[in-house]
């Protein structure tokens, strides 16, 4: 504990405080489980906001990384390298899509779509100058930028760091009415979550999406999913978009496409859309990277070859149905949908992080998010008995 106790001391002397973390410190993760500076172990209930889907450290990509660490890390897009076509390839097999746009940081991706649409929009769509709106909706989280956090509805997300620049709309979530009456001949785009995952798993109206989809198709409005959460088998698919059934113009990834090792993440769309940027109109040094390009290729076959998504179509229904049986009259409600999961507590069971503090000591890590509201989203690696395991701490931990 004393180490513990003296990492957490230097961070907060030495480290901006712009997060609040438990009180522990890891020093090692293998598949489900993380393990602290006193080797005790911790189901990984968080798996890093599902940027490690696949399980943490898992041997496969670990190997795809040091094998191309070892030959080529970067190049910069100055030159050609041997890893990005695959990439690309590999990336519009599985997703369908026919242009990718390779950065790093899922916010990085947000901006890029948002570039890439208002340049559609003048171009193709025949918007006049500086006239592009995006529509965005209410309690959206897509990152910290500038222009991300210009749209986010969150005070603390946005206080203090305007003045923001203009384009956007904001909507309520899961209202397909709000955005058939917010378009208008200058919207290019409609920006959106399939579930909002910071806000605490918010999941939309059956049917929603279909309506989204349709609203988008007769007014030449492009859809834009950020699945930078939802995406690569969280949900129980490899995207949350199939759920209902629907194709967006433009898709986002981040976070799981390097299965935790690298920050990679990409933009997806049509041929139209990525189709308007020319050489010198947007860049990243590191985008596209030989290293990333590898480390996401083997994060993708991982996915795939190994059943995670199966595996959390399948145990997902069944770690909520546990969730759902535990007897405790803190619990308000629980839902998810795959392996994105969350249980909302009364205000009067005093706070989601109290909870989130005596899982850890129990040996579960998980997030509270928005005050009263328990996020739980294991690697998808995870078996039956570490669920029911797990369900058993829980039902211990929110008894009362
Ligand atoms: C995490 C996240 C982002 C931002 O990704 P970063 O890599 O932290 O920049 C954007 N959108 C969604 C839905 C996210 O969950």
């Amino acid at each position: 504990m004393a180490l513990t106790e003296d990492l957490i001391a230097l961070e907060q002397t030495l480290g901006a405080h712009n997060y609040k973390p438990l009180d522990v410190a890891l020093v090692r993760g293998e598949g489900v489980f993380v393990y602290d500076v006193d080797g005790k172990q911790y189901l990984d209930c968080l798996s890093a906001y599902s940027a490690v889907n696949q399980g943490h450290c898992h041997p496969k990509i670990l190997q795809a990384m040091v094998e191309q660490a070892k030959k080529l890390t970067l190049t910069s897009r100055a030159f050609h390298n041997d890893q990005l076509a695959l990439f690309y390839q590999e990336i519009a097999d599985l997703t369908g899509s026919h242009k990718v746009l390779p950065m790093n940081t899922g916010a990085e991706a947000v901006e890029s779509a948002i570039k890439a649409v208002r340049k559609w929009g003048y171009e193709v769509k025949g918007v006049e100058k500086d006239k592009a709106e995006i529509i965005v909706c209410a309690n959206n989280f897509h990152g910290r930028t500038m222009g991300i956090v210009g749209f986010s509805t969150d005070p603390d997300a946005r206080g203090g760091f305007g003045p923001f620049a203009p384009g956007f709309r904001i909507i309520p979530f899961g209202d397909a009415d709000a955005l058939e009456k917010a378009i208008t001949p200058n919207t290019v785009g409609f920006l959106v979550e399939p579930i909002q995952g910071e806000a605490g798993v918010i999941i939309p109206p059956e049917g929603y999406f279909r309506r989204v989809r349709q609203l988008c198709t007769d007014n030449n409005v492009t859809l834009i999913l950020d699945e930078i959460q939802t995406g690569l088998g969280r949900t129980g698919k490899l995207l949350a978009e199939q759920h209902e059934g629907i194709e967006a113009d433009v898709t986002l990834l981040g976070k799981a496409l390097s299965g935790g090792f690298y920050p990679v993440s990409a933009v997806l769309s049509n041929s139209e859309v990525l189709g308007v940027l020319q050489p010198g109109q947007h860049g990243s040094t590191f985008g596209g990277n030989p290293l990333a390009c590898a480390v996401a290729r083997a994060a993708l076959r991982v996915l795939t070859e190994e059943g995670m998504i199966e595996n959390a179509a399948a145990l997902g229904p069944y770690f909520l149905e546990g969730l759902a049986g535990i007897k405790s009259n803190h619990i308000r409600s629980v839902r998810g949908r795959g392996l994105m999961l969350a249980v909302d507590l009364h205000p009067e069971a005093g706070g989601a992080r109290k909870f989130c503090h005596t899982l850890k000591e129990h040996g579960i890590l998980a997030k509270d998010t928005h005050t009263d509201t328990i996020r739980i989203a294991p690697p998808l690696v995870i078996t039956k008995k570490q669920i029911d395991d797990a369900l058993e701490v829980f039902g211990k931990v929110l008894a009362g």
